[in-house]
């Protein structure tokens, strides 16, 4: 096995720098009610809405209501639930007029995967060609 973890993704201690705690979680506030946002599906256990930032025609993010950190934090109990997400988002892709001409599905995942809130989101992006690979 390889390092777990890149030398940019620890503190000096060790630990993983990207520790986003729950408390001040963006996302959990947006499933809350807390923040404003533009859903565009919503059920008991996920919701996806327009991504503020939007770097494609259709750009949503879509979230278990449920408080994981990020992919690499998923358990194995969480699984079920991780398939119903991806089931979730090729229906919302479809939602977004994307069924035909195709979209983009991604999930960054700490610190060098771009991740910058702490709650685990799948990007659903589509409306233009997107280009491959990623900077
Ligand atoms: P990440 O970089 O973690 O993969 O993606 C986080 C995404 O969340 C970014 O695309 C960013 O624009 C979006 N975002 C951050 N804060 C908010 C917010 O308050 N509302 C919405 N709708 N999107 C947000
Ligand atoms: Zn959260």
């Amino acid at each position: 096995m390889g390092r777990a973890f890149s030398r940019a993704a620890l503190s000096r201690s060790g630990r993983r720098r990207y520790n986003f705690p729950m408390s001040d979680c963006i996302f959990c506030k947006i499933a809350g009610g807390e923040i404003p946002a533009q859903k565009v599906y919503e059920d008991g256990e996920m919701l996806a809405f327009r991504d503020i930032s939007p770097v494609a025609p259709a750009h949503c993010l879509l979230i278990p209501k449920k408080h994981i950190k990020s992919l690499l934090e998923l358990e194995a109990e969480d699984a079920p639930l991780a398939g119903r997400l991806l089931h979730r988002a090729q229906e919302v892709a479809r939602e977004l007029g994307c069924g035909e001409s195709g979209a983009r599905f991604v999930i960054n995942a700490g610190t060098d995967g771009g991740q910058t809130v702490g709650h685990l989101h799948i990007h659903i992006l589509g409306g233009r060609a997107l280009a491959w690979p990623p900077g």
